[in-house]
């Protein structure tokens, strides 16, 4: 009985440390909750129609995130369908030659990627009877798949709520909510970030929305700040173009 009415009657001290700990979480939960929702939004008005976005099929998701590393999808989607054709599943993939693969790749460039994931399709054949693992540490056992691709593929063929970072969304994260230093060296609480703003439920939808935002509207070199639905918010609105 006295210990609930010392609790229930907080020291001065106290009631300023409880106020200073409820003010911090909401003015960051305000802007996480505020970010979902206008991303969302904007994703339903402006997001991009792309051909790994109509199925569901874990190989062709991997394809198509393998390839979409470092290149842009005007020169992905031709090569996405023309080498779905050659190889139309991960078995397909696992019994081509390498070289050959390489080939189908060109001229997409990075030549290592084709490698890789032949590679990926030849484990994934020997150790889960040619199937893409749901799993996070099942895919990031194969030898080519890092936690991007990770979250990629389970976001976006097991619907998981799964986060991803690459560059584009690692930029977008940046700018709303760090606003100084350098993303490249803060990628561990970027992670967090990307894992604390995915609303429950909407993996798929968010991520896809993620990379469509950082592609339109939040570019590398032009961001649309003046017509961004994150202005009132965002930690580096505006960015300084030269
Ligand atoms: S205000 Fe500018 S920097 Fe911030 S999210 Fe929007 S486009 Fe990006």
């Amino acid at each position: 009985m006295a210990r609930s009415s010392i609790s229930a009657q907080p020291t001065a001290k106290k009631r300023g440390n409880a106020h200073a700990r409820k003010t911090a979480r909401v003015a960051e939960r305000g802007p996480k909750k505020r970010f979902q929702t206008r991303l969302l939004k904007w994703y339903r008005e402006y997001g991009r129609d792309l051909p790994w976005r109509r199925t569901a099929n874990p190989y062709r998701i991997l394809v198509s995130e393998v390839m979409l590393q470092q290149t842009q999808v005007d020169r992905v989607i031709p090569k996405y369908h023309e080498f779905l054709e050659k190889y139309p599943t991960l078995s397909d993939l696992a019994a081509a030659e390498p070289e050959e693969v390489r080939k189908t790749w060109y001229p997409l460039g990075y030549n290592i990627r084709p490698y890789r994931l032949h590679s990926i399709a030849c484990e994934a054949v020997e150790r889960y009877g040619g199937n893409i693992p749901q799993k996070h540490d099942d895919l990031m056992s194969l030898k080519g798949i890092g936690r991007y691709t990770a979250g990629a593929v389970r976001s976006f063929a097991f619907n998981k709520d799964a986060p991803i970072l690459d560059t584009n969304v690692m930029r977008v994260l940046h700018r709303i909510f760090v606003g100084e230093g350098n993303p490249k060296n803060q990628k561990a609480k970027l992670w967090v970030l990307a894992e604390e703003t995915l609303p429950k439920g909407k993996g798929y939808d968010f991520n896809q929305a993620l990379m469509d935002f950082g592609a339109m509207v939040c570019t590398a070199r032009k961001p649309y700040c003046l017509l961004c639905p994150m202005r009132e918010f965002c930690k580096a609105f505006p960015v300084q173009t030269k």
